[in-house]
Parts: C-alpha cells; structure tokens; sequence
C-alpha cells in the first residue's frame, strides 16, 4: 500500500525545523508527485524518514522528567485494573497496535532512536512492549485512541 503525504505538510514540517534541510526535495526525488501530494512506496517512506533523523538536532523535545513518567505508569497501571475488574478489554487487537505505530512513526515526538514518546515518556515502538498493545492507552494529544 502507497503512502501519500500532502506537498504542503512536507513543506511545513521542513519550515517549522521539524524536518531538516533540503527535506522536501529529498522527498521529490525519492518519491512521485501526484498533484499537490508526494507518493511513496512504504520502503520510500522509511528511507526518507531514516535520513531525515540523522540531523543536526535529532532530539527537538525532551522526554518528560521522572516524577511525571512515573505518574502516568501507575495512572496506566490504574487504567488496566480498573478494565480487568470491569470485564472490559486490555489488549488491542494487532491490526489497531500497527494502525496506532503507523501514527507515531510519523509523529515530531516520538524519539526514533528508542522509540519513546517525548509527551508521555512511554514505548510506543517496541518489539518487546508498546503502550499502543494496551486499549486502556491514548495519545496524550489525541491523534489515536
Ligand atoms: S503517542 Fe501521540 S504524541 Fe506520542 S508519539 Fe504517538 S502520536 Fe506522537
């Protein structure tokens, strides 16, 4: 499956200091343009994205502080005892989990180089746990839940 990105979104990432330099017209070049959007096969789309996380500053925002990461694992532990007492479910299904890693891949606040989220401090992209397993678990800014 193709992934098409706007023109403009491409553009506003690089203006914004969120991309680095010369992002877009990496992008043309690796990727199709198709009227005002960029279509990239999913093995474009990784190859563009790993070389645009070898920048000058790759870690734009910071993970949150200790106390506050500790805070929102016991208010997540919370969330699935709650669930578990309720009968409700705990576990996403695989096709939800790889719909929400999609969203974070693309995400200014994840941390490619482990993974994390910079807003929660939580794993996100993980072969081993990730917060989007839990269907007690939400973005922190709303792009999934
Ligand atoms: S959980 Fe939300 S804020 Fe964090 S990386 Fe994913 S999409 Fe971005």
């Amino acid at each position: 499956m193709n992934i098409d990105r706007p023109l403009s979104s491409l553009q506003e990432k690089e203006s914004s200091g969120l991309r680095r330099k010369g992002y877009v017209n990496r992008c043309l070049e690796v990727g199709t343009l198709d009227g005002s959007t960029v279509r990239f096969t999913p093995e474009q789309w990784q190859q563009v994205r790993n070389e645009n996380w070898q920048v000058i500053n790759p870690y734009p925002y910071p993970m949150p502080g200790i106390g506050k990461m500790a805070g929102n694992a016991f208010k997540a532990v919370g969330r699935v005892v709650r669930n578990i007492f309720r009968g409700e479910r705990i576990m996403r299904t695989l096709e939800d989990k790889e719909r929400i890693i999609e969203i974070c891949k693309d995400c200014e606040f994840l941390r490619q180089s482990n993974g994390r989220c910079t807003k929660c401090g939580c794993t996100v992209i993980s072969d081993i746990f990730s917060k989007a397993q839990l269907a007690t678990e939400s973005c922190p800014i709303g792009r999934w839940k």
